[in-house]
């Protein structure tokens, strides 16, 4: 059989100058891609890590070659975050990435400030101190003004326009430290305690601002004369003012209108809903002339044009405020997340909706995973993630939540498991050669005990029905099992980027994959991307809210196995049946062709003109490209459309058509005013029929009114 990777295509990248990698250890590039060189690279971690800390090293070593059984979870755990920290070290060295691994570990801390104020001070001290009651003897208005006199007086260096919710948290900080120091200087009367010279330099510093200024002496109005003969006292008892201003200006503008409206995104703010299992919904308004519509709260609408991704996901500071709030179960052998939740008698418990909670399907070491994030670690947080899950990409954010349903956390939101999962592997892919790491470690895992690295070729070959998610993952895992393995396809594949997948040329000679440094190189935006076609259901449903550029990674990283094939076009059962499938030398057969038929309606006419199978439209969107503004072909939708179903196809098919018919006939009138110039009026309606004018007048009708708005 022919390489499929062989023939044409370069997915739309320049072909700039070879990329070079250079490799530590004595490595090249073309030996990540051979499995005795793997098994030569897990010794030399071996080596490294044996040097660098022997104690950790023991343990991990007889952990290795124990197959990890028999280990309690703890101690596992334990082992397993030790020595993914040195694997992390290692990578950085062997791929010369240290910089940007130590400057993730800063990035990382420079948001520990907001996480610290959320948690000591909005949490722990405001919202305890005050409930929404005591908002009418709170004057939002006053507050602001004394915490602008603050601002103005004291911390005007702070870059306030370009991240005012870090300003604002460093200001808090200073008066938390200040008044904690205070009081236990005050209060310790009879135990030891020095006040630190910091501490005492800052709030004399900040007293003497304050008085010389003409607005900040407001804050000493109440304060007793004789006061001032006790340095201490007198500092004390100005921080008690102010600490107590800023506890309640912070209450206050979480209700104030305005207030709330500056600080809806900011993590020092975002606190857990309680859960209601029959009203999970939050932000959602009832229209007020009608008890049974409801809609979304305008500022939590996501506006929408075209197929652009809608959901860039969560930054990292929304994402550590995520990692803040989990409680790394797997201390006390409670992370439900990954492990489920289960009664007494071992029966899986269920939530108040009936929904069973299993936790991660995996079983993914997802608190060991967001420890080590927490650390800045999201290399290391990898490294362990992969071990269950090494086809990641394809999980996470907007894929599946089943760890979410069964977070510790059953009264009150759960913790955004899948935001930190793609986060900490976005943070990866788009370090220097991220992508070649990622890759490496499908192949590669020395964490991974059972099988730290793929095997060589075993002889024996599986065929593949199906390249949704379950078919790719089968093909990863019995690749690292040594099996040769064909994937088949019903749907048309694109190749992808023979440059980094590796081919074979002209004379029969294969030439290598070339390493991609950079992530850009590969990713494309969701509304100009080719459509590849690989991935099943991620491919043409899930639509504008998830990021395919994850599917093409799982698509790369599988194609450049030198074991692997894709043939597109081939429907088993048809094209090729069992037998064929035996007597072209396959071992084995594995169908992943899904697990659901779509769902005809039962009713007479059901695909007459005007009718069409949601599965067929989102289908036919994606792959024949008609949802792109340079694609010729057209689907010819007309609206009002009606959607039968409420499930995910059919809310996909509602809000897919919608975003469509403005770039439907947007482009039909950009093709009719062409035409006119070109030739004339009469002859782009001679291509009409009496049945057809109506509606392309309509579209050319909508699309004047579009361009008009625009
Ligand atoms: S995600 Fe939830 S269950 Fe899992 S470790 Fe964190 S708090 Fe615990």
């Amino acid at each position: 059989m022919d390489h499929k990777f062989h023939s044409s295509g370069n997915g739309g990248i320049s072909q700039s100058a070879k990329n070079e990698l250079t490799l530590k250890f004595g490595f090249k590039f073309t030996d990540l891609f051979d499995s005795c060189n793997l098994e030569k690279l897990s010794g030399t971690f071996n080596d490294h890590y044996k040097t660098e800390n022997p104690e950790q090293y023991e343990r991990f070593a007889l952990y290795s070659s124990r197959k990890g059984e028999g280990y309690d979870e703890i101690e596992e755990s334990d082992i397993l975050i030790n020595s993914a920290r040195y694997l992390e070290q290692f990578l950085a060295e062997f791929f010369g990435i240290k910089n940007e691994i130590d400057n993730l570990i800063k990035e990382n801390e420079y948001e520990r400030v907001i996480l610290n104020v959320k948690k000591d001070f909005i949490q722990r001290r405001v919202f305890k101190k005050f409930k929404p009651a005591d908002l009418p003897k709170l004057n939002y208005e006053n507050l602001n003004c004394s915490f602008n006199i603050l601002r103005s007086v004291l911390f005007s260096d702070l870059d306030w326009d370009s991240d005012e919710e870090r300003c604002t948290a460093l200001v808090i900080n200073d008066f938390l430290e200040l008044e904690k120091d205070y009081k236990t200087l005050i209060d310790a009367v009879k135990t030891e305690f020095t006040l630190p010279e910091s501490s005492k330099q800052k709030a004399n510093d900040f007293r003497s601002r304050l008085l010389n200024s003409s607005e900040g002496k407001v804050f000493f109005e109440n304060l007793n004369d004789k006061l001032k003969q006790d340095e201490n006292r007198y500092n004390n008892e100005y921080i008690k003012n102010i600490f107590g201003i800023l506890e309640a200006w912070a209450f206050s503008r979480y209700y104030d209108s305005k207030g709330k409206e500056e600080i809806i995104d900011w993590v020092l703010y975002k606190l857990p809903l309680d859960l209601n299992y029959f009203d999970l919904v939050h932000n959602k308004e009832i229209e007020p002339d009608s008890t049974d519509t409801i809609k979304g709260e305008e500022n939590s609408l996501r506006k929408r044009d075209g197929f652009k991704l809608t959901d860039t996901r969560y930054n990292n500071r929304q994402v550590m405020g995520e990692v803040e709030y989990c409680v790394f179960c797997h201390e006390r052998k409670k992370d439900t997340c990954s492990t489920g939740m289960f009664d007494k008698d071992g029966t899986v418990k269920k939530n108040p909706l009936g929904i069973k909670l299993n936790g991660c399907p995996l079983d993914e070491k997802i608190s060991q995973a967001h420890f080590l994030k927490d650390e800045g670690r999201s290399l290391a947080g990898l490294t362990l993630i992969m071990i269950d899950n090494p086809m990641c990409p394809g999980t996470g954010h907007r894929i599946c939540n089943d760890c979410m349903k069964a977070c510790i956390f059953q009264k009150q939101e759960p913790v955004n498991i899948p935001q930190i999962e793609t986060r900490v592997l976005t943070e990866v892919l788009e370090l220097p050669y991220g992508f070649e790491i990622y890759s490496l470690l499908t192949r590669w895992n020395p964490l991974n005990v059972k099988r730290p690295y793929e095997l060589t070729y075993n002889g024996r070959n599986v065929m593949i029905v199906g390249m949704g998610p379950a078919g790719y993952t089968l093909a990863q895992y019995l690749l690292n099992e040594g099996f040769g393995v064909v994937g088949v396809d019903a749907l048309k594949i694109e190749p992808v980027h023979q440059r980094y997948t590796g081919y074979v040329d002209m004379n029969g000679k294969y030439i290598h994959p070339e390493p991609i440094r950079s992530f850009a190189a590969i990713r494309d935006e969701l509304d100009k991307r080719i459509f590849l076609g690989f991935g099943g259901v991620s491919e043409y449903g899930i639509t504008v809210r998830w990021d395919k550029n994850f599917l093409k990674v799982v698509y790369l990283t599988l194609a450049r196995r030198k074991y692997f094939k894709i043939y597109d076009g081939v429907r088993f059962g048809g094209t090729i049946e069992i037998d064929d499938a035996w007597a072209l030398g396959f071992d084995h057969i594995a169908i992943a062709t899904g697990a659901g038929k779509p769902t005809i309606a039962k009713m007479k006419n059901n695909l007459i003109r005007g009718m069409r199978m949601a599965s067929d439209f989102l289908m036919a969107l994606q792959l024949t490209g008609a949802a792109k503004k340079d694609s010729v072909a057209n689907l010819q939708l007309r609206l009002p459309a009606v959607v039968i179903g409420g499930g995910l196809t059919a809310i996909d098919t509602a809000t897919e058509a919608a975003a469509y018919y403005p770039v439907q006939v947007e482009k039909f009138l950009e093709r009719y005013e062409v035409i006119v110039k070109e030739f004339s009026e009469e002859k782009f309606w001679a291509m009409y029929d009496k049945e057809e004018k109506p509606i392309a007048e309509k579209f050319i009708e909508h699309g004047r009114e579009i361009k008009a708005e625009r």
